[in-house]
């Protein structure tokens, strides 16, 4: 069983030890903690995973954050009841300890012309799902992958005529964020919390977005743990080859026994 899910995958693939007490835990959410679903408010959140992050956050002293590109009022939605510390909209938000009041990064909210914008797009096609949020929009095409290029080229040119803004390309998605924040800009941010300060900081991803916190970890002498194809692309160090695999091992984390080894 413990083999079945590295089945198919590259022999490459090194899944990393179990996390060190003096680890700073990143976890981004879609495509590494949970697999990617048809649209973004379909993703499963099994109940286990809810456990095994609790208790890892406990192992680490609290030196664990999500830090992803959706809102951390979905974030919260997603993973009640726990609220752990987390960034939102690609580090334009941020709840530095677990349970507190998520606190904005971004000095301005995303101008009403590009949502007006975006939600012309979502009229293009009924796969297209646009994500409209304070800092940030996101518009999916997993659907409709043939409109991907379009839509593209369209926020391009609603965002000429602002400034600060970067369009960015996941999986499947279209998104407008603050050229100022990132996920790298959020692991900063972290890292300078008592809770995680001084600490090996490890960030695991899957996507783009995500090799902003790689480089912010690796620039502070940790670790980048690339999941799926972003494992294949940088092609070196540890990697999971899926978001089972990544759930798996955090599920061994919190069920490891530190006193028995
Ligand atoms: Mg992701």
């Amino acid at each position: 069983m413990t083999d079945s899910t590295l089945t198919g995958q590259p022999a490459a693939l090194q899944p990393p030890p179990l996390p060190q007490p003096n680890w700073a835990l990143f976890l981004d959410i879609d495509g590494t903690l949970l697999d990617i679903a048809e649209t973004p408010d379909r993703v499963q959140v099994p109940a286990r995973l809810l456990d095994d992050l609790q208790t890892a956050e406990k192992k680490l002293s609290g030196a664990l954050a999500l830090v992803s590109g959706r809102p951390i009022s979905e974030i919260d939605k997603l993973f009640e009841p726990l609220k752990l510390a987390a960034s939102g909209q690609h580090g334009s938000e941020w709840r530095p300890v677990p349970g507190a009041a998520s606190q904005s990064v971004s000095e301005a909210p995303l101008p009403a012309g590009l949502h007006a914008a975006a939600a012309r797009l979502g009229n293009l096609h009924p796969g297209i799902v646009v994500e409209r949020k304070t800092h940030a929009l996101a518009v999916h095409y997993r659907n409709a992958p043939d409109f991907g290029s379009e839509i593209g080229g369209r926020l391009a040119e609603a965002m000429s005529g602002y400034d600060g803004l970067m369009l960015l390309h996941g999986k499947a998605v279209w998104e407008i964020k603050d050229a100022q924040q990132s996920k790298g800009t959020a692991v900063g941010l972290f890292m300078r919390q008592p809770a995680f300060a001084d600490r090996v900081a490890v960030f695991i991803g899957d996507d783009r977005t995500d090799e902003d916190g790689f480089h912010a970890v690796e620039e502070r002498g940790g670790l980048a743990i690339p999941v799926g194809q972003l494992a294949l692309k940088r092609g070196r160090g540890p990697a999971f080859a899926t978001p089972a695999q990544v759930r798996k091992w955090l599920s061994d984390f919190a069920m490891h026994d530190e006193t028995a080894a």
